[in-house]
């Protein structure tokens, strides 16, 4: 039998990684593998209310498909939907969210300080005020950008009678 230099058969060491292959798998399935049918589909106010509020836009779920502040899964622990619909790139929807949410953001931070520090306006200060925004932002509304552009998808491109039903997602 082949060994390795650190002494394990190449079928340990194979053996090993399909353990450890399985694990991640194991990790990254969602845990919720039903899909529910959902029968009260919210209208278009409510599906961006629950996109700003960081729900699930399919069932309002409070978790939806995160999993941490960074860290999602595919499908909504709650209702088993995709929050992709067959959209591969469906983070580039996400960004252009994230930066909406996040330049007025940059510009009300600006707007404070200046009006806060009014007549003595320092230009240093207002860098300061809106690089800092300009920074910490795109972090604070990573969660919320996928879930409003997930929003924004779903009152663009209406779900088939057979997304509604559980029976597969969208695909464009
Ligand atoms: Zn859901």
């Amino acid at each position: 039998m082949a060994t390795s230099s650190n002494g394990g058969s190449f079928d340990e060491r194979g053996h090993a990684e399909a353990r450890l292959q399985a694990a991640q798998d194991a990790t990254n399935r969602p845990s919720f593998v039903t899909v529910q049918p959902i029968a009260d589909f919210p209208s278009r106010p409510r599906l961006l209310a629950r996109g700003l509020t960081r729900r699930c836009a399919w069932c309002g779920d409070r978790k939806g498909y995160f999993l941490g502040w960074f860290k999602r899964q595919e499908r909504c622990h709650s209702c088993g939907h995709s929050y992709r619909r067959g959209d591969e790139g469906f983070e580039l929807g996400a960004l252009v969210a994230n930066m909406i949410l996040t330049f007025p953001s940059v510009l009300g931070a600006a707007l404070v300080y200046v009006v806060l520090t009014t007549p003595d306006v320092s230009v240093l200060g207002v860098v300061i005020a809106a690089g800092a925004v300009g920074l910490i932002g795109p972090a604070i509304f990573y969660p919320v950008s996928f879930t409003l552009w997930q929003a924004i998808d779903l009152w663009m491109r209406r779900p088939t009678p057979a997304e509604l039903a559980g029976d597969g997602d969208a695909t464009l």
